[in-house]
C-alpha cells in the first residue's frame, strides 16, 4: 500500500514537526511576540511520533522521514526519536532542519542516534540584520552549529536562506560564498505566504529570477546534469563549473506541485497533504481512542487521496492557510 492521490503522485517523502515552538523570531515566520503555542497535552509524546513514523514507513511506503518545526531541537527526546526511527525496518533516510541554536552541543550525539543529513537556517552573515530579521542576537550560535554538523559527520550540511526585501535581498551572494568556503550547500528559498501575520506580499517577495540575476553578476552558474531534479523542489546549478553547488527552490514562481512527493504531520498529530492544505486528517484522536495500524494507515491514505493538484497561490481565489509554517512544520 502506498500514499497515492487521484494526481498519480506518490508521497514517500514524511515532514515531521515535533514542536511548534521556537527560540526565533523570523520575519517571514512569526510575529516578534511569537505566538500562541500549543498545550503540552496536544503535543504528540515521542512514543507517538515514532509510531506513526512505524505505520508510514511499514505499511504506507514512507521513505524518508524530515523532522522541523517549530525548532525540532528544543524536544529534548530529538535523539531519542532519531534512534528509534532509525531502528524502523527498511530504515528510513532521516534528516533534520533547524535554525542552528544549540546544535553546536548536539550535532555529534545526534548524528550518533542516526541522523543522516541536515539543513540549517542561515539567512544573513550580519549581526545586525539576524538581529532584525530573526529578532534575536544569535548569529554565533548558528555559525558553530553548522560548523559541529559538518564536523559530526553531517557533510554536506545544507544551509536554507530566504531572502528579504529591504533586510537581506542584497546578501545572495556573500550568502554563496560563505557556504562554498565553508562546503556547505545552499539553497535559497523564496518566501511564500505562511507567516503568521500574514504581511507576505506577491510584490515585494524576492523571486528566484532577481537570485539569479545577483548570484550571475558574481558567478558563472551552469546546470547540474549530475543531479536530475525528479521530485526534489531545488533547481541545482554548479558554481564556477564546480564542484560547488548553488540551489533555488522558487515555490511560488515555478511551482513544483505536480512533481511533489512530501505528506506533512504536525506537533498535534493532524496529517496534511500540503503546506497550503486548507484540511487536516486527525491520527492523534485515534492514537488516542485505542485504534489500531490498519485503521491509522487508513485515514493516513484518505487524507493523501484528497490532495488537490497544486497550491493556488497565484490564483486570485488563493487563501492562506489557517496555521503558519511554524506550526504546519516547514
Ligand atoms: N526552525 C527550523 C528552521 O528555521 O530551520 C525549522 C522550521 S522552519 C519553519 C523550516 C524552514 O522554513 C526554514 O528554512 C525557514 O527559513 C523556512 N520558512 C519559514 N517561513 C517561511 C516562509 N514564509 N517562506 C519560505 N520559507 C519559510
Ligand atoms: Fe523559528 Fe524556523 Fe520560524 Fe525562524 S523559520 S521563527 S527559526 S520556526
Amino acid at each position: 500500500m502506498v500514499l497515492a492521490d487521484s494526481f498519480g503522485r506518490v508521497a514517500t517523502d514524511l515532514r515531521v514537526s515535533l514542536t511548534d515552538r521556537c527560540n526565533l523570531r523570523c520575519a517571514y515566520c512569526m510575529p516578534p511576540e511569537g505566538l500562541d503555542w500549543l498545550p503540552a497535552p496536544e503535543v504528540l509524546t515521542g512514543d507517538e511520533i515514532v509510531r506513526l513514523i512505524r505505520i508510514g514507513v511499514t505499511m504506507l511506503g514512507i521513505r524518508e522521514v524530515r523532522f522541523t518545526g517549530g525548532e525540532p531541537l528544543l524536544r529534548r527526546d530529538l535523539a531519542s526519536i532519531i534512534a528509534r526511527t532509525a531502528a524502523v525496518r527498511p530504515r528510513p533516510e532521516i534528516s533534520l532542519t533547524t535554525n542552528g541554536i544549540g546544535l553546536a552541543r548536539r550535532a555529534a550525539d545526534l548524528r550518533k542516534a542516526g541522523l543522516d543529513r541536515i539543513n540549517v537556517s542561515l539567512d544573513t552573515l550580519r549581526p545586525e540584520v539576524f538581529r532584525k530579521l530573526a529578532r534575536r542576537d544569535r548569529l554565533p550560535d548558528v555559525l558553530e552549529g553548522l560548523a559541529a554538523a559538518a564536523a559530526a559527520g553531517l557533510a554536506p550540511v545544507k544551509v536554507n536562506a530566504v531572502l528579504m526585501r529591504g533586510l537581506n535581498d542584497d546578501e545572495a551572494v556573500p550568502l554563496l560564498r560563505y557556504c562554498l568556503s565553508n562546503e556547505y550547500e545552499l539553497r535559497f528559498i523564496e518566501q511564500m505566504p505562511l507567516d503568521a501575520q500574514h504581511g507576505w506580499k506577491r510584490a515585494e517577495m524576492v523571486t528566484a529570477d532577481e537570485i539569479f540575476a545577483a548570484l550571475s553578476s558574481a558567478f558563472t552558474l551552469s546546470v547540474d546534469e549530475a543531479r536530475v531534479r525528479g521530485s526534489a523542489p531545488a533547481e541545482t546549478f554548479l558554481v564556477d563549473g564546480g564542484p560547488g553547488r548553488v540551489g533555488v527552490i522558487a515555490s511560488v514562481t515555478r511551482p513544483f506541485c505536480g512533481s511533489c512527493d512530501r505528506v506533512r504531520l504536525t506537533a498535534d498529530g493532524q496529517v496534511r497533504n500540503c503546506l497550503f492544505a486548507r484540511e487536516e486528517s486527525d491520527l492523534r484522536s485515534l492514537l488516542r481512542s485505542g485504534a489500531g495500524e490498519a485503521e491509522i494507515a487508513a485515514r493516513w491514505r484518505a487524507a493523501v487521496a484528497g490532495k488537490l493538484p497544486g497550491h493556488g497561490i497565484n490564483d486570485p481565489s488563493f487563501l492562506q492557510p489557517d496555521r503558519p509554517m511554524s506550526a504546519i512544520g516547514g
